[in-house]
């Protein structure tokens, strides 16, 4: 059988390491080549986890803890490392603050690979799967599908400015998250296949010196909590880097936020986003278009490619801040402007942000202080959840289909759908 994968990310490298040999599969990668794209959390920090709380919500990956776990030993073992672990000491005394002061610990296992030695992980994942007799195309820019008895894919080669067709008996879709505008484009064309678009996550990303937050980054490396603000927001931490870097993350029109963690160059500072999820409810439906917009609003207050930076004490003061301390930020100077991100959220979101921080001070003092650092804005798009029983032969994998949201989920989404073809 003739299969296409559009996108080497999470999801692909599940379904290609899976999949059985005797297929012929090409793989449409827009990028260069296998590193490049800032956009992948399997191109930049590669924490894995094993829990039945987060990550997606297939029931057949949530449940199965011994597929996440044979993910995770399946990452490290091609990224030739050990990966880092929270001792998980005190465990339950935390679970008790948390729950005391009105927050959810997610309970989760968690593996730190590194954004350096994730490279070693590609490397060796992209020449297994060459070995396997897969063909790669990189600089192919997938523009639309067609759907019939075989699927005409439509991509342009970036490097020699072409447009070209291909058919294919089945086609696999494993775009991501910075795969939308194929998503957008395929949904407009076929709306059948959208069964829900509701929800977009904004807020920042906090950074703080590793001594206040010690503790918790030795019990848990990651550590994951929900809250409900008095507004009736959902507020969560997401992606905590100890000792780790706040990067940029360049979408086509817009830039965000992002950290990650380096296995052997560390900082003396930890990172981790504080998102604030934003439901909507009809007529609007759109809130990847809100987010994007939000984002945009923050790149042009900060004078057009740049990203905002504020001290705690000056977001809740509602002041523009001119100079810093105390804390130090580890993302680069020419990549951020001291402003007011006040200016860029909705009253309520800012609020939402407010009562979580100061709330978690109960647990970590020093949280709430005053020189710690915000950066805005971040924005994680849900993507519209697909129906993958529309088609018999087009199928949407990871994070594109709207339901997974973690490396382990999408790899585990593309492992799924590759054992299904083979029964
Ligand atoms: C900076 C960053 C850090 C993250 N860190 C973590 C983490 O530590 N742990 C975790 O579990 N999750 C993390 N995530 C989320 C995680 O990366 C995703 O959940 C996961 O990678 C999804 O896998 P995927 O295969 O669906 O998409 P991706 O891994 O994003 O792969 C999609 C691929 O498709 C390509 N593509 C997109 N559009 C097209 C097109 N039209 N034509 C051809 N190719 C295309 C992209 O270039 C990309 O290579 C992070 C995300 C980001 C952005």
């Amino acid at each position: 059988m003739k299969i296409a994968v559009i996108g080497f990310g999470a999801a692909a490298v599940g379904f290609l390491k899976e999949v059985d040999p005797s297929n012929d599969v090409v793989v449409f990668e827009m990028n260069k080549d296998i590193f490049s794209s800032s956009i992948s959390g399997i191109r930049a920090d590669g924490k894995l986890f094993v829990s039945s709380e987060m990550g997606g919500d297939l029931e057949e990956i949530l449940y199965d803890k011994k597929l996440q776990k044979d993910i995770v030993d399946y990452y490290s073992k091609l990224s030739e490392t050990e990966p880092e672990i929270g001792s998980r000491e005190n465990i339950e005394e935390l679970e008790k603050q948390f729950f005391i002061n009105g927050f959810k610990l997610v309970e989760s296992e968690f593996f730190h690979i590194g954004t350096d030695k994730l490279k070693i992980f590609l490397k060796n994942a992209h020449s297994e799967f060459s070995q396997k007799g897969i063909k790669f195309k990189f600089n192919s820019f997938v523009k639309d599908i067609e759907v019939s008895n075989n699927i005409k894919i439509i991509y342009l080669d970036r490097e020699n400015r072409e447009e070209h067709e291909e058919y294919f008996d089945k086609v696999y879709i494993a775009v991501g998250r910075s795969g939308f505008k194929l998503i957008d484009t395929l949904s407009k064309k076929y709306p059948d296949i959208i069964l829900s678009n509701t929800k977009v996550d904004l807020g920042v990303r906090f950074e703080l010196p590793d001594i206040v937050v010690k503790e918790l980054n030795d019990a848990l490396y990651e550590f994951k909590v929900k809250f409900k603000s008095s507004n009736g927001q959902l507020v969560r931490t997401f992606c905590n880097n100890p000792s780790g870097y706040v990067v940029t993350e360049k979408y086509s029109d817009f830039i965000t936020v992002n950290g990650h963690a380096i296995h052997d160059q560390k900082s003396t500072n930890t990172n981790f986003a504080i998102l604030v999820t934003h439901s909507f409810t009809k007529p609007f439906n759109d809130p990847n278009g809100y987010g994007s917009y939000i984002a945009k609003l923050s790149n042009i207050l900060a004078g057009g490619d740049k990203v905002i930076l504020q001290t705690y004490g000056d977001f809740k003061k509602g002041k523009r801040t001119k100079k810093l301390w105390k804390v130090f930020p580890t993302l680069n100077q020419n990549e951020y402007v001291l402003g007011d991100l006040n200016l860029v959220f909705p009253s309520k979101t800012s609020q939402s942000l407010v009562e979580f921080i100061d709330n978690l001070n109960k647990i970590i003092p020093g949280i709430a202080d005053e020189e710690n650092l915000l950066y805005g804005v971040e924005v994680k798009f849900y993507g519209k959840k697909l129906d993958n029983n529309l088609f018999e032969n087009l199928k949407f994998i990871g994070d594109c289909s709207g339901h997974t949201r973690s490396i382990v989920h999408a790899t585990a989404h593309g492992i799924l759908e590759a054992r299904k073809l083979k029964n």
